[in-house]
């Protein structure tokens, strides 16, 4: 794959935008576990997962976090709306802003939700009705206006969007509770990762992980926690380490990491110091923070 040309810029949370006919990848939520706001946290955001991709005239939306009800907001005037959202898993941190994306209430608007996680006969409709659903929340999924579309497949499947030509999803399973699938973006000619919540096994690389990172543009990784945390206190939580993450993007010739999924506990001064250390193991890595934008 040929040398590819990242920018970074931080544009500000608000207002539609537009790719230009490109690829591009904002960030609304990029906090892991649970929301996370305050001042403390305020210069990386405290919100959970949630991603808006571009590919050309395409939508593509990544997790349902509570980052989610901003990017709803913002997408409010460019109905009617034709756009995939991609759910990595059902956990709470990545469905919890769906009930208040307000495009799904919006009439005109399509969507097709995906989800590749689900095995023993569940499907993601039935679990987000039972996520919606009386005594834990006042309304059900019925309540949306939008056609909605669910479409549960098999992690490891290559996805076709409706009319989407050019723009290819390859998924392959993660290591995480209850499952997770982890996402490539193929369109133009560039690739962007988004790899999380995912647990590694210290010194065996994910095979499955580094087949879909390979020579990608963007890799976003799960970085909850550094390696001493992880040694220490967090085998079996199911997420990962930026170290992992920089071992992994050098094993499999990814360009740029995207550190991702960020601890709520780790306030901005800390994501500083991680990122200065990612930064020196990896050049040209960078800690998503909500508002950034990046072009393939
Ligand atoms: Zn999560
Ligand atoms: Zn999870």
């Amino acid at each position: 794959m040929q040398a590819a040309r990242v920018r970074a810029t931080v544009a500000p949370v608000s207002g539609g935008i537009s790719a230009a006919g490109g690829f591009l990848v904002r960030f609304w939520g990029v906090r892991g576990s649970i929301a996370a706001p305050g001042p403390a946290t305020a210069r990386y955001g405290g919100n959970t997962s949630s991603i808006e991709v571009r590919c050309g005239d395409r939508l593509l939306l990544l997790d349902g976090g509570t980052g989610m009800r901003y990017l709803g907001n913002a997408l409010l005037a460019e109905a009617p709306l034709d756009a995939d959202l991609f759910l990595t898993h059902t956990h709470f941190d990545h469905v919890c802003g769906l009930p208040f994306f307000k495009p799904f209430f919006q009439p005109e608007n399509r969507f097709r939700l995906w989800a590749g996680h689900l095995g023993s006969g569940l499907t993601l409709h039935r679990v987000l009705r039972e996520f919606m659903m009386a005594p834990l929340f006042p309304v059900p999924p019925d309540v949306f206006k939008a056609t909605i579309e669910y479409r549960d497949f098999k992690s490891g499947a290559t996805l076709r969007l409706p009319g989407a030509h050019g723009v290819t999803v390859r998924t392959a399973p993660l290591n995480h509770p209850d499952g997770a699938t982890g996402y490539r973006i193929e369109y133009a000619g560039k690739s962007v990762c988004y790899i999380t919540d995912t647990e590694h096994v210290p010194g065996k690389p994910d095979r499955k992980v580094l087949g879909l990172m390979e020579g990608a543009d963007i890799a976003i990784y799960d970085c909850m926690y550094t390696d001493e945390e992880f040694a220490k206190s967090y085998v079996g939580w199911g997420h990962s380490t930026w170290q992992e993450a920089v071992r992994l993007c050098k094993a499999a010739h990814v360009k740029k990491l995207v550190v991702f999924h960020h601890d709520p506990d780790h306030d901005d001064d800390r994501m500083d110091a991680i990122g200065r250390e990612v930064a020196a193991a990896m050049p040209g890595a960078v800690v998503a923070r909500e508002g950034m934008a990046l072009t393939p």
